[in-house]
């Protein structure tokens, strides 16, 4: 009894660990098994974990003799995360190279090409700018102060316009940047004196451009629509609470309205909300929809019972090698993102603190935002997630955990 094995784990697979449990992902099956981190366990994982072991380490007969070792590689092989052969069959040391995220790479690139002044390539970075074009509106929503700080959604919680001079100026500074996408909310943005022509000079680009309103502004602005027709930008109706369905009807019979690209937005903040949202997407046959959960700070109950993850929530369901690694480097709900208020003021997050301004240099900015920014890259590296095995699994941080002042949203680490 002096046989030798190699013992390894599939290179589609990643294995991560608290002080108590082990968790071993499989990315291909979507398997995920977890096991408690027994003393032998533990030494085995922490070498497979280093670089230097490639994911596979030599282990003995005696080593299978541990009855917990054995079920753990069992485990193991059965899910087809990793196999344990014997030497005699498979002498040189199988060898998978240590996945290192490519992102991780380029920002400390970045930060060593850059010590002296950031460069463009920096701009690449940028994915999504958000525009809040204008504040007015005669709506008087309970939502206004809080629901743009969660989503994407309008607000009169800033001052003045932007104009479409300052507009045009920035996006200009912007070419040759990552930039697809942007957002023009308001305010109401049918207030917007130049509104017209702000559509016309976004038709002349390729960005994929999304116009936000507001349901009850919308409906008293149906005759403007004629502004985005044959255009490039797509209509998102934002909806909060009261709905009114005759609103919802006389929109929807606009001959108008029906020709366009658009996406519903539905604020909820309760069950019979939901609900209520369910019957009407039902009755309209809307289609193209997205239901936002709303904290109003007195929901927290809802929040609790629709919002955070239950343990089999986060075991449940895929996650691709690309996903695992870019969370553990970038917050994938901010990274890339830009809001631009009123004011010309640029923020990478609404609810942190400004990055600049639009006659600033941008590519200083989201370098500066990159390397000591709390919003592109703000992962779960905080207690309690920070040894909880599930770290990684877990989406990373959104503007929920923000708004209701909790670092985990789950019934793991209540
Ligand atoms: S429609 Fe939008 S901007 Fe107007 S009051 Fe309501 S939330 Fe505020
Ligand atoms: S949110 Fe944090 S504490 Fe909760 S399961 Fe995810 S990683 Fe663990």
């Amino acid at each position: 009894m002096n046989n030798k094995y190699w013992f390894y784990i599939e290179p589609h697979c990643f294995i991560h660990t608290n002080s108590k449990l082990v968790i071993i992902i499989n990315t291909m099956s979507s398997t995920k098994k977890v096991f408690k981190k027994t003393r032998r366990i533990a030494e085995i994982v922490d070498k497979l974990m280093t670089r230097e072991s490639y994911f596979c380490v030599e282990l003995s007969d005696i080593d299978l003799t541990d009855n917990e070792v054995f079920i753990f590689i069992q485990e193991i092989r059965s899910s087809f995360s990793g196999d344990c052969v014997n030497q005699n069959h498979v002498r040189a040391k199988p060898i998978f190279p240590y996945p290192l995220l490519k992102l991780q790479r380029q920002i400390s690139n970045l930060e060593k090409i850059d010590e002296i002044s950031p460069g463009v390539d920096v701009l690449t970075y940028l994915k999504e700018l958000t525009f809040y074009i204008n504040s007015e509106c005669k709506l008087n929503c309970s939502c206004c102060q809080n629901a743009f700080k969660q989503t994407t959604f309008c607000t009169k919680a800033f001052n003045g316009k932007i104009t479409l001079t300052e507009i045009a100026g920035f996006v200009k500074k912007l070419q040759g940047s990552g930039l697809n996408v942007i957002n023009i909310v308001g305010g109401d943005i049918f207030n917007y004196s130049e509104l017209q022509d702000l559509v016309d000079f976004f038709n002349r680009t390729s960005y994929k451009i999304f116009y936000h309103s507001q349901l009850q502004n919308l409906r008293f602005n149906l005759i403007k629509l004629n502004y985005f027709k044959g255009g490039n930008g797509a209509l998102n109706v934002n909806v909060n609470f009261p709905i009114d369905t005759n609103v919802i009807e006389e929109i929807c019979s606009d001959p108008v309205f029906r020709e366009m690209h658009c996406r519903w937005n539905f604020l909820v903040s309760s069950d019979d909300e939901f609900d209520e949202v369910s019957r009407v997407i039902e009755a309209f046959k809307i289609e193209n929809v997205m239901v936002y959960p709303f904290y109003n700070f007195r929901n927290l109950v809802f929040f609790e019972s629709r919002v955070f993850m239950e343990e089999r929530d986060i075991l449940f369901g895929n996650i691709s090698k690309q996903t695992y690694f870019s969370r553990q480097i970038i917050n994938e709900n901010n990274f890339g993102k830009m809001k631009v208020l009123p004011q010309g003021t640029l923020f990478s997050n609404l609810n942190n603190e400004s990055i600049g301004c639009i006659d600033d240099f941008v590519p200083e900015l989201l370098f500066r935002e990159l390397k000591n920014g709390n919003s592109w890259l703000n992962i779960r590296n905080m207690q309690p997630c920070s040894d909880c095995v599930y770290q990684w699994l877990c989406p990373s941080p959104s503007n929920y955990e923000l708004a209701i002042g909790k670092p985990n949203l789950c019934h793991v680490k209540p």
